[in-house]
């Protein structure tokens, strides 16, 4: 039985807190909505609850394929047991089709199909807005060494070939995502944080439309952002764990 502790770190939208455990942590999703570098925030009731939900499935694909991740079970309604990581300060970004930041900054054409996928990696740092570097600054900074670099590459390309598989098949296009890694106590690489709508650009196979916090980002209000994510969650999630979280 786990016992849940002390909040031990609280995010823009996810708390973290300690159990009786020293291997394993509770993941808490709230309602709370951010854009802008957290200059827009609101309150979503059901945010958590559909992020959870389409986070917890995305993971246990990945699990499937012999990724590791920090997901354990999904405990609660918002609740994700998982296990304790030491986080990396990095926001690893990968692209398949060219839009957003991508766009402010590059002569892309908007919505052009990348032939090989892009890599990005941003700092992750509020105080400096999260600014693009690279394997240098990265290894002069001691966020990571070349070798966990590589590694965090070539399992973000790993990740990106079963997700946008797994996707596809349920109708939607993987645009763009955000993935977080940091190290278990053996200092291995593990994938942590959250694969949801917050964190990945994800867009309607047939139509094109957004399916994601891009919704928010452009102005819909509360209903339409919620009824997109709980398209989501319909489309990936199995139809026994939406029954059984009342979607
Ligand atoms: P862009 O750099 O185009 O704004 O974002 C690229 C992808 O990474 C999008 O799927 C976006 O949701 C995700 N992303 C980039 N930065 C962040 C961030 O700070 N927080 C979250 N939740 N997602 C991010």
């Amino acid at each position: 039985m786990t016992n849940i502790g002390t909040k031990i770190y609280s995010g823009k939208a996810k708390d973290i807190y300690s159990t009786n455990n020293e291997y394993e942590v509770i993941v808490k999703f709230r309602d709370d909505i951010t854009a802008g570098d957290g200059e827009r925030k609101d309150n979503f009731q059901g945010k958590g609850k559909y992020n959870s939900l389409i986070s917890s499935k995305l993971f246990e694909i990945l699990e499937e394929s012999n990724i590791n991740t920090q997901y354990i079970k999904l405990i609660e309604n918002c609740s994700i047991l998982s296990k304790n990581l030491k986080m990396i300060p990095l926001e690893v970004i990968c692209r398949n089709i060219a839009t957003g930041s991508l766009l402010k900054k590059f002569p892309f054409e908007k919505a052009q199909k990348l032939k090989v996928p892009i890599i990005q990696m941003d700092y992750k740092n509020d105080e400096y807005h999260d600014p693009m570097l690279n394997d240098d600054i990265a290894i002069a900074l001691k966020i990571a060494t070349q070798d966990e670099l590589n590694q965090i590459r070539t399992i973000t390309l790993k990740i990106n070939k079963i997700l946008s598989e797994f996707l596809k098949e349920k109708g939607i296009l993987l645009v763009d995502f955000k993935l977080e890694f940091g190290k278990d106590l053996k200092e291995n690489i593990v994938l942590g944080d959250e694969i949801s709508p917050d964190t990945c650009r994800f867009w309607n196979i047939e139509t094109l439309k957004t399916l994601d916090k891009d919704s928010f980002r452009q102005g819909q209000n509360q209903n339409e952002v919620m009824s997109i994510y709980q398209q989501v969650c319909t489309m990936i999630v199995d139809e026994n764990d939406l029954k059984k979280w009342k979607i």
